[in-house]
């Protein structure tokens, strides 16, 4: 039987989740389901040697448990950071859930800057000695990754890929055929080369209008039309974009992604 992997993207929403506090725009009052939008995580679903399904997260966003819980998902093997943005990590303490469940620690894997930074910003996680009362904390071990240097889970190479966030360096990464970029305005040279011969892409497209950290629409569909992947869906997406009248009128290997979409591809 062949091996495939599930990516099941688990919010696709730009940093402020749509619908956005106190916005009355047609796209936050929307009724369509697609128009609501946690914050951009995803989650990867795969076999490991011995058949069993292994699942890691890309982020954490500040909606993991009702994610976790629309998604009826009782474990998680670990963690794989895009970056340290709040709308990325601030779901990090809901994995303590997971300690409970599985009795044991979980493993994280970061960019050491990004490492650093959860670190201080999750002092009392990270510093438990500090903490004057003891408590239910999350147990979890920060691993560093770099760009182009292959981490492999489970049996499965994930390669970090380097993309930039405005001037943030913040990674990507590619999995098999796979390819996920969320949080990028643009992709260095060195980059170009692992996002070749792609069955699936997710991309950021924040909105139309220029944006100094993000892709817009056109600037994602131009990446595409390059890279040439099979198929295409773009995330991270604003309050702009209602996705019954854009995703129309994409090209027919692009679609816009929505929260619970769950996308499978080939080992
Ligand atoms: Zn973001
Ligand atoms: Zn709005
Ligand atoms: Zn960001």
């Amino acid at each position: 039987m062949p091996r495939s992997l599930t990516i099941t993207l688990l919010g696709t929403g730009t940093s402020a989740g749509i619908p956005m506090i106190g916005c009355r725009c047609p796209v936050c009052t929307s009724h369509d389901p697609r128009d609501r939008r946690d914050r951009t995580a995803a989650m990867i679903e795969l076999p490991d040697p011995e058949g069993h399904t292994r699942r890691i997260l890309i982020d954490t966003a500040p909606e993991l448990r009702q994610q976790m819980v629309r998604h009826d998902i009782d474990r998680i093997d670990g963690v794989i950071y895009t970056h340290n943005h709040a709308d990325h990590v601030f779901g990090l303490d809901d994995l303590r859930r997971f300690n409970a469940l599985q009795n044991q620690p979980i493993d994280l894997f970061a960019e050491p800057r990004v490492i650093e930074y959860l670190h201080h910003t999750f002092q009392y996680i990270f510093q438990p000695h500090k903490n004057i009362n003891d408590s239910f904390i999350p147990s979890l071990i920060t691993h560093p990754i770099n760009p182009l240097a292959p981490l492999t889970l489970f049996g499965q190479d994930i390669l970090p890929l380097r993309l930039l966030h405005g001037k943030l360096p913040v990674l990507g990464f590619r999995i098999a055929n796979l390819a996920y970029c969320t949080d990028v305005s643009n992709i260095p040279p060195e980059t170009w080369p692992h996002l070749q011969d792609l069955d699936l892409l997710i991309l950021d497209g924040l909105r139309y209008k220029h944006h100094p950290t993000h892709l817009t629409i056109d600037q994602a569909l131009t990446i595409i039309d390059q890279l040439q992947p099979r198929r295409a869906y773009l995330t991270h997406i604003a309050h702009d974009i209602k996705h019954a009248e854009l995703d129309p009128k994409l090209p027919d290997n692009v679609a816009l992604a929505y929260d619970g979409l769950a996308l499978e591809t080939d080992l």
